[in-house]
């Protein structure tokens, strides 16, 4: 972090609790499952599997989990992330879709948020392995909620095609940051006009799909950035929308440059919402994947 920006008392993190999530954790300990909210220590956990507001109280909510696939090693490098890279990864597991897609099956959670690493170095750009534990999944309980968080396959539209049609509920793909500091923050081979291209087509390739997209805050973006983005992303028509904090994982990567006041989280909420996302989620420690079954089933009603 920039030493002279000081972590403010908002990003304290509470412990999690609630009779829902320890159901849902001790569940898990029976499945060879990996979450995404247990390795990275996301401090929403227990708002997310409790499917509620994580205090203890409220527990009878769409419970969120999110599952990483095709490995733990990526292809790109982005500034902001601490995940391991590599070239050449090791081939994905032909059985993970069908293993996964039977240990979630069995386990207590409604919504459930498939991501992965980019996978750049096969030919679908992991695509097919998606689509694949989609179909399995929705076969096995058909009225589990699937959001797919995907990278962008290269800007292969044939790839997203293909996974929009494999029966998931919800496409989701983040963009990152604003236009001015796409090539600073994220991977050369990632883009701006790249990651709409994916979320467009998501968007219209099949009637009534719901697409989701993420901006991190706090990086150097000014608020007109900000604005000119949610309108692009709007757009392309896409529904939900959420802002986080940005946080330094590692002194190696890009410092904070600012600490975004839960005040000014809360008006891009009501900004978002005023020029037509059906949902938006904002604030400090918000996630991609925040309390993703409720986002979903909140913005169905609008
Ligand atoms: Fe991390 Fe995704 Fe970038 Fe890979 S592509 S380095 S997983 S943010
Ligand atoms: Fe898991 Fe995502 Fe919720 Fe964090 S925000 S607990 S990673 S579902």
């Amino acid at each position: 972090r920039d030493p002279s920006v000081k972590k403010p008392e908002w990003l304290r993190q509470r412990a999690p609790q609630g009779e829902r999530y320890q159901k849902v954790k001790e569940s898990l300990s029976r499945l060879n499952l990996h979450t995404v909210c247990e390795e990275a220590q996301c401090p929403n956990i227990g708002e997310c599997w409790n499917g509620g507001g994580g205090s203890g109280g409220e527990e009878d909510g769409i419970a969120t989990a999110t599952i990483m696939l095709l490995g733990d090693t990526c292809t790109r490098g982005c500034r902001f992330c601490a995940v391991k890279t590599s070239r050449n990864p090791a081939p994905p597991d032909p059985m993970e879709p069908e293993n996964t897609a039977r240990a979630i099956a069995s386990w207590g959670v409604d919504y459930i948020v498939l991501t992965s690493v980019d996978r750049d170095d096969l030919s679908d750009g992991g695509s097919g392995h998606f689509a694949q534990t989609v179909q399995v999944l929705k076969n096995l309980k058909p009225e589990i909620l699937v959001e797919c968080l995907t990278s962008d396959f290269r800007g292969d539209l044939q790839a997203v095609s293909s996974l929009v049609h494999s029966g998931l509920d919800v496409f989701a793909h983040n963009i990152e940051t604003v236009k001015r500091l796409q090539r600073i923050v994220r991977d050369p081979r990632a883009g701006y006009e790249q990651s709409l291209s994916v979320l467009k087509h998501a968007k219209f390739c099949k009637e009534g799909m719901i697409t989701k997209s993420s901006i991190m805050l706090g990086l150097g973006e000014t608020d007109e950035e900000v604005k000119e983005t949610m309108a692009d992303l709007r757009s392309i028509g896409v529904d939900i929308l959420t802002l986080g904090q940005y946080l330094q994982p590692t002194p190696l990567h890009l410092t904070v440059k600012e600490f975004v006041t839960p005040e000014k989280f809360a008006h891009w909420k009501d900004y978002g919402e005023s020029i037509g996302f059906r949902y938006v989620a904002s604030g400090p420690l918000v996630r991609s994947s925040y309390r993703a079954g409720e986002l979903y089933v909140q913005s169905m009603v609008r």
